[in-house]
């Protein structure tokens, strides 16, 4: 069936999505609030109650945290099954005082609705929820469609992450499908070919019991403030790359399809100058910004701490400092092995009189990269040019990391199939969030679009 089919059956249900989406946004569903608990577990109720409503055997399963629901609909057993994922908990919302209306009385203002939530990830897992119960009603879905909508995904994902293993039978399909993220600045349809993992370290540096006077000891004293500066200074050579040894390992360059998609991509100077303020001359210089970005790993001094920061001046030679350090990984490198070679580089910069102590050494996720011959990807293409013809499509290997995706990935045997509706001005995570109806109108037939019966 055509586009026009399913705008169709999105203009005989609007008022009732509309309503039932205006629902969906009214419970405070702050995941990471203790005092929203109540809330978060009637948010997941009134899911679960809406799945099974929709033909879906639903729910509710407790973790350490907030519930997630599950929820799955059999369809044609020769067919593999599609798993959706998203989340219900949003975002805090202070500073409450910065909302125009309250963050959880959604209010319409120029077609955009606006509440927490209204697109980061209510409005996107529900547009994807009507267009599964409208491909269902028109009895135009043969797979089985299993769902997992949890509710800390702002914060972590633990309650999901330490459940998963447990759920790997009931989740096995061959696609993904997560709708939380964006298209481009231009608005052009865009799919997330890859995903970077992240690693974080803490690392304190310790001289002295405590802060020496500057003179009396000056010349003698280890200072710790010095000794995190040449330890950062350590990190990369002077071409911009990772000076730990083994830091590229496992690093697979991208193919020739791959650079000629992420090419059309690229940011040129001006734009990222436009974005930033400053020129993209960051890390490794001579290598195209894509290549930096969407497939090499990254390793970024978060803060360094130490010393006396004050006005005026206070002439000692700081005890302590602190390190704080995150990197990004690719597909193929060995997180645990990676940890270990930092850990390991830095206790080789350390200088004499300066104790070490490793007080984080943190592995978020790995890295995720998506073959351009997934299965559905070409679906999904061919989805996203008839929700938005005549515009380009653009494939983004994307810089940043959404750890539980790489989990989900692993135990479900999934390839993602990431993409999303959201724009810069949705503000998701600030005041005033807002997603519009022509944006959860695209989300609604591209999700039909790409899982009508072929
Ligand atoms: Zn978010």
């Amino acid at each position: 069936m055509q586009r026009n089919t399913w705008e169709a059956a999105f203009e005989d249900r609007r008022e009732t999505i509309i309503q039932d989406w205006e629902t969906f946004l009214r419970f405070p569903s702050i995941g990471t609030d203790p005092a929203n608990k109540a809330d978060c577990d009637a948010c997941a109720q009134w899911l679960s109650n809406r799945l099974q409503q929709s033909g879906f055997t639903a729910q509710i399963v407790p973790t350490t945290g907030n519930p997630f629901v599950y929820a799955v609909r059999p369809g044609n057993p020769d067919k593999p099954a599609i798993l959706v994922y998203g989340h219900y908990d949003v975002q805090p919302v202070d500073p409450l005082g910065d909302w125009t209306t309250p963050p959880f009385e959604p209010t319409w203002r120029n077609d955009r609705l606006y509440a927490r939530g209204a697109q980061d990830n209510k409005g996107q897992i529900f547009y994807t929820i009507c267009a599964i119960e409208t491909l269902i009603a028109a009895q135009n879905l043969d797979r089985t469609i299993i769902f997992i909508i949890e509710g800390e995904e702002e914060f972590g994902s633990d309650g999901l992450n330490q459940a998963l293993d447990a759920w790997r039978d009931q989740i096995q399909a061959e696609a993904l499908l997560v709708h939380d993220t964006g298209t481009v600045s231009s608005g052009a349809p865009t799919l997330i070919m890859g995903l970077r993992g992240i690693l974080q370290f803490e690392f304190t540096l310790q001289g002295a019991t405590h802060d020496l006077h500057s003179g009396v000891h000056g010349g003698i004293a280890p200072n710790a403030a010095q000794a995190a500066a040449t330890i950062c200074a350590s990190l990369h050579d002077a071409t911009g790359r990772v000076a730990v040894p083994g830091f590229y390992d496992g690093v697979q360059p991208p193919s020739d399809h791959e650079r000629e998609l992420a090419a059309a991509d690229a940011t040129t100077p001006e734009s990222y100058c436009q974005q930033t303020g400053t020129t993209p001359d960051g890390g490794m210089r001579d290598l195209p910004t894509y290549e930096r970005v969407g497939f090499l790993p990254t390793l970024e001094i978060n803060g360094i701490h130490s010393g006396y920061g004050g006005p005026g001046s206070k002439t000692i030679i700081p005890a302590q400092a602190i390190i704080k350090l995150s990197a990004r990984i690719v597909q193929g490198q060995d997180p645990q092995a990676l940890i270990d070679s930092v850990c390991q580089y830095i206790k080789d910069q350390t200088p004499p009189g300066i104790k070490l102590e490793i007080t984080q050494a943190h592995i978020g996720g790995p890295g995720l990269r998506f073959a351009p011959d997934a299965p559905l990807l070409p679906y999904a293409e061919r989805a996203l040019a008839a929700v938005k013809p005549g515009e380009n499509l653009v494939h983004r290997w994307e810089g940043a990391s959404i750890p539980i995706v790489a989990r989900l990935a692993e135990v479900s045997g999934a390839t993602p199939l990431l993409t999303g509706f959201g724009h810069e001005n949705d503000r998701i995570h600030a005041p005033n969030e807002s997603f519009s109806l022509e944006q959860f109108r695209n989300g609604f037939l591209y999700t039909c679009l790409l899982l009508a019966q072929r």
